[in-house]
């Protein structure tokens, strides 16, 4: 057997990232003020997030260069490794080649520091003192607590109400790294107060938790608001990894003609596949990206193309995206992540020109998946992941059944060892299959108002 791990040297990380939107035929069209319809300019941004960071937002230069405090910090753990999944091949008997780009090895345990420490920085060089922001899993919260306490920051976090319960250790984690942390809806703001006046039980949501967050930041100078996916310049800064994906395929002498990553609001799916969509739009290559997303909460395949709020109460500005609508709320049986009602407006986009793809899967699937690749490959994937890796097992049975030897490249973006509840759940027969239906999309999307596109 050859050589399972390709590794890179510390100087082999990027010296910036990548910003696709300068490729892109159809650039994402702009957020527009809730109010007017009209376009909003990056000023409206600047009371919750800092100058460095709108003009990233709003960007069309191909490379912006990483700041070398930052790379500094990268260097604890990156470059991240690669490995060729032998083992899981041979248990697949696939002729297809799989090899796997693993994130699970920063501080928190996913590919969310890489932003996490970058939007710290910014937010440091300019004098803010706080930054507030949600957290749905706890992934977001803990890598975004890594980073305000290397950079001296405090960090405040709410918490999703039935993770903040269901995954304690999360909550620690944050709390080790010196974070204060919430569990959502809170009676801190009014955002809470309404939804708990509706609902003195309400499990909470990522879209509540984003609610009460950006309304603290708003309303003082010296806080300021981040966001862990979805907006433009966080997946730039996730870019890293496909980046040093490129560099490890080369070296292993293959090059990937599947790239396959989770979807749950585009971070860790633009990170490994935009460097290789680059290699599409100049190079010609035809590698086919796709987001694999959960059957529970299936914007990508089953939702629409159109503006909609970022958040359940209706704060942010309106986005043009894939989505369910932002009432939508996954059933409680879910157990996988990946749960936001929509997506970013580069992947939305790129999705609409055909340029990505996107595949649905059930919970079932994935975990199968997911132990199927901890029996083969040793590390215990993030449930979110699994479902990249459920993607990639329907793609080597294909690969077998059609006999072609294709490369397979899955983004192992986080461990699972602090979601291990779920495993348990599902290896004792608790999970069950859940897809939604028709109608329960249709009756979201309904109460819609916002703009079509
Ligand atoms: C946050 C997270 C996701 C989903 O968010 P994206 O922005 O779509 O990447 C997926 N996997 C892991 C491990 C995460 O922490």
């Amino acid at each position: 057997m050859e050589n399972k791990k390709i590794l890179l040297s510390e100087k082999e990380i990027p010296t910036h990232w990548y910003n696709i939107v300068a490729n892109m035929p159809n650039k994402p069209l702009p957020p527009l003020n809730p109010a007017t319809k009209e376009p909003i300019g990056p000023e409206a941004l600047a009371p919750l997030f800092p100058m460095a960071l709108i003009m990233q937002e709003v960007s069309q230069d191909k490379w912006v260069e990483i700041p070398e405090e930052v790379r500094d910090v990268y260097k604890h753990w990156r470059p991240t490794p690669m490995y060729r999944a032998y083992a899981l091949e041979k248990a697949l008997d696939t002729p297809a080649k799989i090899y796997y780009k693993y994130e699970g090895v920063s501080p928190s345990g996913s590919h969310k520091p890489n932003t996490a420490v970058a939007q710290a920085y910014y937010n440091r060089e300019e004098g803010v003192k706080r930054i507030v922001t949600e957290t749905g899993a706890g992934q977001w919260g803990s890598a975004l607590s890594f980073a305000c306490e290397k950079f001296g920051l405090e960090c405040e976090v709410f918490m999703v109400k039935i993770s903040y319960h269901q995954k304690p250790y999360r909550k620690v984690m944050m709390n080790t790294w010196g974070a204060k942390v919430h569990a959502s809806p809170t009676d801190l703001t009014e955002a809470g107060r309404k939804i708990l006046a509706e609902d003195p039980d309400s499990p909470g949501s990522l879209g509540i938790a984003i609610s009460e967050a950006v309304e603290v930041a708003a309303q003082d100078e010296g806080t300021k608001y981040a966001l862990g996916s979805v907006l433009n310049h966080v997946l730039m800064h996730q870019t890293v990894i496909g980046q040093e994906a490129i560099l490890q395929m080369e070296k292993a002498g293959d090059m990937p003609d599947i790239v396959v990553a989770p979807f749950g609001g585009g971070s860790n799916f633009a990170g490994i596949s935009f460097p290789f969509l680059r290699l599409n739009f100049e190079e010609g290559k035809n590698i086919r990206c796709i987001a694999s997303e959960p059957a529970s909460c299936p914007k990508l395949t089953r939702g629409q193309f159109r503006y909609d709020f970022g958040d359940t109460v209706g704060m942010t500005p309106l986005l043009p995206m894939y989505t369910l609508g932002h009432n939508f709320v996954p059933a409680p049986i879910h157990a996988g992540g990946l749960r936001y009602h929509g997506a970013g407006a580069i992947v939305s986009q790129l999705l609409n020109d055909e340029l990505i793809e996107a595949r649905a899967h059930n919970q079932l699937e994935c975990f199968e998946a997911g132990l199927l690749f901890a029996r083969t490959e040793g590390i215990i994937p993030a449930p979110e992941t699994t479902h990249a890796i459920a993607t990639a097992v329907s793609e080597a049975k294909r690969c077998k059944e059609e006999g072609k030897s294709e490369t397979i490249l899955i983004h192992l973006c986080g461990h699972g060892y602090l979601d291990l509840a779920a495993y348990d759940d599902y290896l004792s027969g608790k999970l069950v299959e859940h897809e939604i239906t028709q109608e329960e999309i249709h009756e979201s999307l309904s109460k819609l108002d916002t703009p079509l596109i």
